[in-house]
């Protein structure tokens, strides 16, 4: 039977007994129905994982044995940061999830002009912590032992000018095509529209940043669909999906 994986914040090392937080407890006795003895791995998203036992299952607390190290790895030699225009609420958090799927190491969420979504007063930690979830159930999910982060809201016009590696600017009207490029140190940054696209002066600021314009196919993709297939596509082309396994 397959051994559930959990991410925790805690630290953790063989040999100690902790205390799942009341979101983790919560997960293990009610959802998982986990009793005393039975096996779960935790990860704390540093590298590596640990096989556990279950040493006490309360109302309150749920307590966990770490038994033993793992130095498990299931990270693409290529990095990929995304950059992505913020779309409306279950758009995001498809690309959120997939992405994290298909290997991102950095998410950024970008404020541009075109964007339906504006965030008010306390929407925006909200909204941050909700993406935050979900990338650490994809993690957990995918067998990731290192989390992706997942970096504060941005605007478009600071975060163009902080992109290091190969800079892709997904772009439905433009010539060239992913096959021309090489990614720079195994490191590439994607940047995708929201709904809307970008505006003339937001390419313009792009391409002004170092980003090439890149065209996947002939046909004009929903955002989250551009998002994910570019992530294929770069993983196919310079990273782990060209990969055998053996
Ligand atoms: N009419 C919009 C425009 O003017 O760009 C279409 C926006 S599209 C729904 C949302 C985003 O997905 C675009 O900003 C772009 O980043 C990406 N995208 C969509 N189709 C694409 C394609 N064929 N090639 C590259 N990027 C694409």
């Amino acid at each position: 039977m397959r051994v559930s994986r959990l991410y925790t914040a805690a630290l953790l090392s063989t040999g100690k007994i902790i205390e799942l937080d009341e979101d983790n407890g919560h997960y293990v006795r009610t959802v998982l129905r986990l009793k005393k003895d039975a096996e779960i791995i935790l990860f704390n998203g540093q590298g590596g994982e640990y096989l556990c036992t279950v040493a006490e299952v309360s109302r309150k607390t749920v307590l966990i044995a770490i038994e033993q190290w793992t130095d498990r790895s299931v990270e693409s030699s290529l990095q990929i940061s995304l950059g992505l225009g913020i779309a409306r609420g279950d758009r995001m958090d498809l690309v959120v999830q997939k992405a994290v799927e298909l290997g991102v190491n950095r998410i950024t969420p970008l404020m541009t002009e075109r964007c339906v979504v504006q965030f008010k007063g306390e929407k925006k930690p909200q909204r941050l912590l909700h993406w935050q979830k979900i990338v650490q159930h994809a993690a957990e999910q995918s067998g990731r032992t290192i989390l992706p982060t997942l970096l504060e809201v941005e605007a478009l016009h600071n975060w163009v000018n902080q992109q290091q590696g190969l800079k892709v600017f997904l772009d439905p009207y433009a010539k060239t095509s992913l096959t021309e490029l090489k990614p720079v140190s195994m490191s590439v940054t994607l940047l995708t529209g929201p709904e809307g696209g970008f505006s003339s002066q937001e390419r313009d600021l792009a391409t002004a940043a170092g980003f090439i314009p890149v065209r996947l196919g002939a046909r004009i993709l929903r955002a989250e669909t551009a998002s994910l297939a570019a992530l294929a596509a770069v993983q196919l082309l310079w990273g782990d999906f060209g990969q055998s396994n053996n």
